[in-house]
């Protein structure tokens, strides 16, 4: 496995490699959620790229990017051990060096959910989703559910602005007791890590009852609010039940598809989670 910082180093390790290439972008700190995505794009790629970068322009002023878990040889030797072949690990000052001044913006979709708790966030992702698009030219490039509304952000950046990339989103990776794996995950103290299984609970409660028939979505926000609400250690941001394709808030009575998601506070570590309630019964 091949390790790069700078954009020449990256471009000229990428020149060598077998194609189709897979590109799988993170912020490091990596858990099985990240190598489930490193795993479905060898096992569909002729190569396999890795990309380990805290991306400071996604994070809030009073967000955590200072706190934010890294551990580069730990990475790194997982990488190596699950088979990546190129890994892209490049410094703030080489994704924005002095001068930087432009930016990916998407528009209707970025504005809902997690769009409208952090802003400039989306503008954040887009921007270094789009440069790493360019500097790797990936044929596919690999995003989990974990982060729906970042994944289909994705997917309209990509068509309008015609990357040739395909965009391959693969499901959430749990703990075994429900919890969506996440690098924050470590913030969290053994009583808040039993509180975050809230979240994990307050999905299966609002599926439950969408599986026994429910179909109004203030109903099956209520039910998700509730089981919050329950939990002494959480702290509500929003839950939604929204169009899986425009995000946009379902109303009353809806029949096909919907995304169930949340954002929780348990203590001071922010957590998302969601399910897509598919169409039938
Ligand atoms: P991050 O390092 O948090 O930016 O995540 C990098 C990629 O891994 C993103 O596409 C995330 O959606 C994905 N990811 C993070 N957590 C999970 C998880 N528990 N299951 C599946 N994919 C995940």
């Amino acid at each position: 496995m091949k390790t790069t910082v700078s954009l020449p180093e990256l471009r000229a390790a990428r020149a060598q490699l077998p194609e189709p290439v897979g590109l799988v972008p993170t912020m490091g700190y990596l858990h099985a959620g990240h190598l489930s995505l490193v795993q479905a794009a060898l096992s569909e790629c002729a190569s396999v790229v890795a990309s380990i970068f805290v991306n400071p322009t996604q994070f809030g002023p009073k967000e955590d990017l200072s706190t934010y878990p890294r551990n580069l040889p730990r990475d790194l030797a997982l990488l190596e051990g699950a088979g990546v072949d190129l890994v892209w690990a490049p410094t703030p000052e080489v994704m924005y060096p002095g001068g930087y001044q432009t930016w990916v913006t998407v528009e209707a979709i970025t504005l809902p959910l997690e769009g409208s708790l952090r802003p400039g966030h989306f503008r954040g992702v887009t921007t270094v989703v789009a440069k790493l698009f360019n500097a790797v030219q990936p044929q596919k490039a690999y995003f989990g559910q974990k982060d729906a509304q970042q994944a289909a952000v994705i997917r309209r950046m990509t068509r309008d602005l015609d990357f040739p990339i395909d965009i391959v989103v693969y499901p959430i990776v749990r703990e075994p007791d429900g919890l969506a794996m996440s690098s924050r995950n470590v913030y969290l103290d053994a009583k808040e890590r039993q509180a975050a299984l809230v979240l994990s609970h307050a999905l299966r409660a609002a599926q439950e009852a969408y599986e026994t028939g429910e179909r109004n979505a203030p109903a099956l926000r209520s039910i998700m609010e509730k089981t919050i609400q329950a939990e002494p250690l959480a702290r509500l941001q929003y839950v939604s039940c929204a169009n899986p394709d425009t995000l946009l808030e379902l109303a009353a009575e809806f029949n096909g598809p919907a995304l169930l998601s949340m954002a929780v506070f348990i203590g001071k570590t922010r957590l998302i989670d969601n399910c897509v309630l598919a169409k039938g019964r």
